[in-house]
């Protein structure tokens, strides 16, 4: 049976992380992944760009039951850890809005580095392999594989969360902790788009692909990007990153207009020119789609010396202050991570070990720690599974 210091289920960002780390110290390190290829999800992110860090990354920007968790990790191996790395190897990038960071040509040369990382570091990789079973054993674990049977010291699990399952996500990771008594905050879809009751759906149809920038809030959580009506309900970054706050039942409040008194706007324009039409002063200011579900919407006179102060008002309201239940998201078939995980009240927070389990680590999404949109989530992975490659 094959013997190794470190193995690591799961080639993704935070297993190929950890595994070129712990290769440089030396260990022997064997990363094990279902997949046939590497990095599957590093090559689609980012829309084929990989939006691979942000220059603003701080504990604020994760979500987990315990927010003081990722606080050392995020210290020890920062973003600008990450930047220089990109950068040592010749990677050119540039930072299209909010801090956040793609490469100027493709995500694969992400995935390239750390390859080229592992390789360096002597770490083996094997794809197309799975793991039956994995047991304690009094000097580390042995784990029975689809080929063959394997023990190591230290254990990482980095299999990722459950979005996308036909790119291979599964539960896989929260099962052994499972195994090995570490509890699981409840996971569920995050960054995800929102979906709408069926007759609002049919009453907002004409508006499938019409983008503005807005203000998405959710109980005192607000997110100030762009959003986006698809014929499913709703998108664009603003509605994602709301989405990770949002519980069913909860109302979002849209303002598709921000900074922009609408009302005062009205008035004005009905002051110089009263017979302008509602649909034509709304396109001022609105996507003209929109301006014109809402005029009709309005079913009242067409002209703007017609509409009294209050029906004004409702119409500024209407955009400003759109209030709405989703009635649900996408689910994991689009999200683009998995809230919730290993609750990290079990796990080192230096290392990723887990407290009561030596030698068994957790890391990257697989834990109880997300990141907003914007790159975030892969500072996370690199931030975790660095730590867990100076001590496995
Ligand atoms: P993963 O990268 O998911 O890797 C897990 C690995 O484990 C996979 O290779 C999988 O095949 C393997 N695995 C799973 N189960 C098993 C098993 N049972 N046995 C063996 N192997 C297994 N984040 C950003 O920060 N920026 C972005 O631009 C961005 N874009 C994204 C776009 C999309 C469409 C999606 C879905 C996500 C995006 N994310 C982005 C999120 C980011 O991809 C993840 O947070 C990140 O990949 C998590 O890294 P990880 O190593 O924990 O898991």
């Amino acid at each position: 049976m094959d013997q190794f210091d470190v193995v690591v289920i799961g080639a993704g960002a935070a297993g190929m992380m950890c595994a070129a780390e712990a290769g440089k110290r030396g260990r022997s390190v064997l990363v094990l992944d279902h997949a046939a290829k590497p990095g599957e999800k590093i090559r689609i992110s980012g829309g084929g760009r990989c939006n691979f860090t942000n220059l603003n990354a701080a504990p604020a920007n994760f979500i987990s039951r315990n927010p003081s968790f990722a606080i050392s990790a995020l210290r020890r191996y920062t973003q600008r850890d990450f930047i220089a790395l990109v950068e040592r190897y010749g990677i050119a990038y540039h930072e299209k809005t909010l801090g956040q960071l793609f490469c100027d040509g493709s995500s694969k040369q992400i995935v390239d580095l750390l390859l080229n990382e592992m390789r360096r570091a002597n770490t083996e990789l094997r794809l197309s392999t799975s793991v039956d079973t994995v047991e304690k054993t009094p000097d580390g674990f042995a784990l029975t594989l689809s080929q063959g049977a394997v023990r190591c010291r230290s254990l990482v699990v980095a299999t990722g969360g459950k979005s996308i399952p036909k790119m291979g996500a599964t539960g896989f990771g929260y099962d052994l902790a499972q195994q090995f008594g570490l509890p699981i905050v409840e996971t569920r879809p995050a960054l995800v788009p929102l979906t709408l009751e069926p007759s609002m759906l049919e009453r907002l149809a004409p508006l499938a692909g019409v983008a503005v920038d807005a203000v998405a809030g959710c109980g005192k959580t607000t997110f100030a990007e762009a959003l986006l009506f698809t014929h499913r309900g709703l998108s664009g970054p603003a509605i994602l990153q709301i989405s990770s706050y949002w519980r069913e039942g909860d109302e979002i409040v849209l303002s598709m207009l921000p900074g922009v008194d609408l009302f005062e706007e009205l008035r004005e324009a009905r002051a110089q020119n009263g017979r302008q039409a509602l649909q034509t002063a709304l396109s001022a200011f609105l996507p003209k789609r929109l301006a014109q579900l809402i005029a009709e919407a309005e079913k009242g006179p067409a002209n703007l010396a017609d509409h009294s102060d209050k029906r004004l008002r409702a119409i500024a309201e209407t955009v400003n202050r759109w209030r709405f239940k989703p009635a649900g998201s996408e689910g994991y078939r689009t999200a683009e991570v998995t809230l919730g995980g290993v609750d990290t009240r079990h796990l080192d927070s230096r290392t990723m070990e887990a407290k009561a389990v030596p030698g068994l680590y957790f890391i990257g999404e697989v834990v109880d720690v997300t990141g907003w949109l914007g790159g975030y989530n892969f500072q996370w992975a690199w931030s975790s599974g660095w730590c867990a490659g100076q001590a496995a």
